[in-house]
């Protein structure tokens, strides 16, 4: 794993996947966008037309009550019938009971579907993320992959366990709500609708607004997370400190906290108004009900009684809340259709890098077992980084590449393992294009010993296993004898069972590499691949590890990229890398004694190493 870059993508990466554009033009709802949605859903019908049941059941039954209160007060009080009066009350609190008990049924299924959903998605992102190419991972700001992984998808489980029932639920409620005034009285309905319109327009002012407090909020949230994977960071620490750039820092986090807490109070204010208007509103409807009642009870002629009017105002006031709730979902539905169309832009990046259809493991041991021919690369399009390397190694034979800082020589090695494509030409192993080989087969053919060796949280054991969990105790020993780092290992009191890692024993750069030199020998691969470190070791770990690889390099098919005079020496054929071309190769005699750019690394480079 990379570590995050001090000023890494973290500000730029996001925008690749969310434009500056769309996030002002919100994401647009297309069909296609709906029924892949319905798509996630689908595997749980049954579970979602139960909860659509409950749904409707324990709307409609929290409306009941308050016709049954009409009645209360028509046949209970103003009838003066109490036995009436306890039964319609019972009626009452039963229906209510029933109501909250399937309301418990529903709120476990909106969870049970919401959990099962993300689970999936969960599962699904991840496997899709492990299939993305190398480009991918350098490209995009490891915040930027975690926050996807995380927080968007906790935001779709909130989604559908929340807006979506929310929607459906309040859309019943309003339409029986609507259907019940309606059969006790038109016209009164329609008086005590009327005010209805009047939310619409704070609405959507009040949904603009808020969509924007939210994207601004949400980018300042971005910006805090950034300054945190960058500052608290293993490395990320380490250059604040060293720079003694804490305080530096520190403001800058302070700053982005300010605007973050100025934000969200903007966000919440601009709900109070709103609700402050909302409740002017709702007062309204009531009222003209209750005027327009007690006009037609005053003149007569009206089948209507008090219990009527009643069950019109607690019908029309059920009404407010869901009204008030659909109104303002809008930022939540757009929330989460930009959420989901993220998710889906994610799924749908190109793997890149993937097996042909009709790929074949690698053959069996052939003279050539690697060639280059004719190779031209571009990490991007127009800035070719390989121009027509040709080379070829034979079975058990060596070849160092050597060249000045940036050359290309790292490049070169990852088109191996396809970690990359080739633009142009072909890479071959045992004489077939790497294209047309298995990838998993490959892979396990090629061992490469990376300039920076990563260990993960574990013991030693863990991390060499996970070349080979297969590995017998033996295997493990004979690796590290190789690698020449058994005799540190067996110095540890607790062994191969010693913690590395961050949160383990802090391991030298040499030793690093010298596990993960034997990491890569127990997968024993057809040809190594040892990417030396730039960075300087010390003479005695620097000693060590020459004294691991030199015997390696005798007996295997193996590439290096040599920094150092005595890696270049153990190889049997040295290729000079500058500018993305072969510019010169021979042994060490031959292309000291031809001068360039050779002679040139020996004098400034080389000769140094020799000399320390
Ligand atoms: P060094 O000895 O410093 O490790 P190198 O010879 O191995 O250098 P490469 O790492 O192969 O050089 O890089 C060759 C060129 O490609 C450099 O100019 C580098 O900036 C560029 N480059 C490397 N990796 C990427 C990447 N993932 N995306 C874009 N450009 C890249």
């Amino acid at each position: 794993m990379p570590p995050v870059g001090m000023h890494g993508g973290a500000f730029h990466g996001r925008g690749r996947f969310l434009t500056e554009e769309e996030k002002v033009a919100q994401p647009r709802v297309t069909r296609d966008l709906l029924v892949r949605i319905g798509s996630q859903l689908r595997p749980y019908w049954r579970q979602l037309l139960l909860a659509l049941v409950c749904v409707c059941l324990s709307s409609v039954l929290a409306l009941y009550p308050s016709i049954l209160t009409g009645r209360i007060i028509d046949e209970g009080l103003i009838a003066g019938d109490v036995s009436a009066l306890v039964r319609l009350i019972c009626l009452s609190f039963g229906v209510t009971l029933a109501a909250n008990l399937i309301g418990v049924l529903e709120s476990w299924l909106n969870a049970w579907i919401s959990q099962h959903v993300t689970f999936d998605l969960r599962n699904r992102m991840f496997r899709h993320l492990e299939r993305m190419p190398q480009r991918f991972f350098t490209s995009t700001s490891q915040g930027d992959i975690i926050t996807r992984m995380t927080s968007d998808i906790d935001g779709v489980e909130s989604i559908i366990a929340n807006t979506f029932t929310s929607i459906l639920s309040n859309g019943i409620t309003l339409a029986a709500a609507i259907a019940a005034m309606m059969r006790k009285d038109v016209t009164m309905a329609a008086v005590g609708m009327l005010v209805i319109p009047l939310f619409v327009i704070p609405t959507r002012r009040a949904g603009k607004t808020r969509w924007s407090l939210t994207r601004e909020a949400q980018d300042c949230n971005d910006r805090i997370n950034g300054i945190l994977g960058e500052t608290l960071s293993v490395s990320g620490q380490l250059l604040v400190k060293l720079f003694g750039r804490e305080d530096y820092e520190y403001g800058r986090y302070v700053e982005e906290n300010r605007k973050m807490i100025s934000w969200h109070i903007r966000e919440r204010m601009a709900g109070r108004w709103f609700r402050v208007a909302l409740s002017t509103f709702s007062n309204i409807g009531p009222m003209l009900i209750y005027l327009a009642g007690g006009i037609l009870l005053a003149r007569g002629g009206t089948s209507l009684t008090v219990g009527d009017i009643s069950v019109l105002v607690l019908l029309l006031g059920k009404m407010y809340g869901p009204v008030n709730q659909l109104l303002n979902i809008q930022v939540d539905w757009i929330r989460s259709m930009a959420l989901f169309s993220r998710i889906f832009g994610y799924l749908d990046m190109p793997v890149g890098i993937e097996d042909a259809p009709d790929a074949v493991p690698v053959p069996g041991a052939c003279e050539e077992a690697v060639t280059f021919e004719h190779v031209s690369f571009s990490y991007e399009k127009d800035k070719p980084v390989l121009r027509d390397v040709s080379f070829s190694l034979p079975r058990g034979k060596s070849v160092a590449i050597v060249g000045p800082s940036g050359a290309g020589k790292s490049t070169i090695v990852s088109l191996l393992p396809r970690l990359y494509d080739v633009s142009a030409g072909s890479v071959r192993v045992n004489g077939v294009d790497v294209r047309k080989l298995r990838l998993e087969s490959l892979r396990a053919r090629i061992g490469i010993v990376t300039q920076d060796t990563y260990l993960f949280n574990g013991t030693i054991r863990d991390n060499l296993l996970y070349a080979r969990p297969d590995a017998s105790e033996e295997d493990l020993v004979s690796a590290c004898r190789k690698a020449n780092i058994y005799d540190m290992i067996s110095r540890l009191p607790e062994g191969f069972d010693t913690l590395v890692g961050n949160r383990g024993l802090e391991l030298s750069g040499g030793e690093r590499q010298r596990i993960s030199i034997a990491r890569v020998l127990l997968r024993d691969p057809e040809v190594l691949i040892f990417d030396e470190a730039t960075s300087s070791l010390d003479s005695i770990s620097e000693e060590a590890i020459q004294q691991a690889i030199a015997p390696l390099v005798r007996t295997r098919t193996s590439i290096l990229i040599a920094h150092r005079l005595s890696t270049i020496l153990a190889a049997d054929e040295i290729l000079v890398v500058s500018g993305g071309r072969i510019v010169q190769r021979g042994t060490h005699r031959e292309l000291l004694a031809a001068g360039g750019v050779y002679a040139e690394l020996y004098r400034t480079q080389f000769g140094r190493t020799e000399a320390a």
